[in-house]
């Protein structure tokens, strides 16, 4: 063996002995989430580690959603289940169906360390499911993310927390940015068909009114109530989101020579999504 040749056998060695820590493909941790923004907060902190899946699929309702078989089978390989934690549909009926298919699966709580809030309406006692529309809420939840990474895949401590950091600073950044667009808002009093932004309201002194009583169809009476409340607050947008009936708002809409304007709380890219809809907002209740 000529010296050239042994010197490539021991470089090659080397090579392997100091391969980085990248993962392969299957070597990820398969992580699932109930609803969408979730996607992007787990694969914000989990990066190149984790292969991220929503239960609830895109333009699908998180409070009716019944999970398909072939979901039920990939859940089965799930290592984690990153919980709302809010009292969602989707996780009352659910959850406990789906760590009965998977024992070993690790839950992790995101709502741990935040305030649940009334739903809109204080004439039906509830609590507003949807903690992720105010940015404050999702730092908490992205701190119960890396958690939870950290407990299963400790040696990989340190990127996580660096992943956490950035994420964290461009939630700070969207916060400021969404602050600034509602600083001057005139009207501070919306209306949405499906009440998704209670959080979102509170975080920016805004005040919600729901369309949607219940998860139902709004009765004609109250339909006359809110016409009158915007006629009264110079409301000119109603809002909706693609995963609702649009008719009831369209009909509010008109009685008002207003338009209907579509915001999408269950967005799958976050940050940009919460952009736009604070671009929404601004434009409405200026
Ligand atoms: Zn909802």
């Amino acid at each position: 063996m000529t010296v050239n040749k042994a010197l490539i056998i021991v470089l090659f060695l080397m090579s392997i002995a100091c391969a980085p820590a990248a993962p392969m493909a299957d070597d990820k941790i398969g992580a699932v989430v109930t609803v969408l923004p979730q996607v992007e907060f787990v694969s914000a902190v989990g990066g190149g580690r984790v292969d991220v899946t929503a239960m609830v699929p895109p333009g699908a309702n998180p409070h009716t959603y019944e999970v398909t078989p072939a979901q039920m089978a990939k859940l089965s390989t799930a290592k984690m289940y990153f919980k709302v934690g809010s009292p969602i549909e989707f996780e009352l009926t659910w959850l406990d169906k789906l760590t009965a298919q998977n024992k070993d699966m690790t839950v992790v709580d995101c709502n741990k360390g935040i305030e649940l809030m009334q739903s809109w309406d204080s004439d039906e006692p509830g609590i507003d499911p949807h903690t992720w529309t105010s940015p404050k809420n999702v730092k908490i939840m992205v701190n119960n993310i890396c958690l939870g990474l950290v407990q299963l895949d400790t040696v990989n401590k340190s990127y996580y927390e660096a992943n956490r950091d950035i994420y964290l600073q461009k939630l700070d950044a969207m916060d400021s940015d969404i602050k600034l667009a509602l600083a001057g808002a005139v009207n501070r009093t919306f209306i949405v068909y499906h009440p998704a932004w209670g959080y979102f309201a509170r975080e920016y002194g805004l005040q919600q009114l729901g369309i949607e009583k219940e998860g139902k169809e709004p009765q004609a009476a109250y339909m006359a109530r809110l016409i009158n409340e915007a006629r009264d607050k110079n409301i000119r947008v109603i809002f909706v989101s693609p995963q609702f009936d649009t008719r009831s708002a369209e009909a509010i809409a008109r009685e008002i020579g207003g338009n209907v304007v579509s915001i999408d709380p269950e967005g799958r890219d976050y940050i940009d999504n919460m952009r736009k809809v604070a671009a929404a907002f601004r434009e409405a209740l200026k």
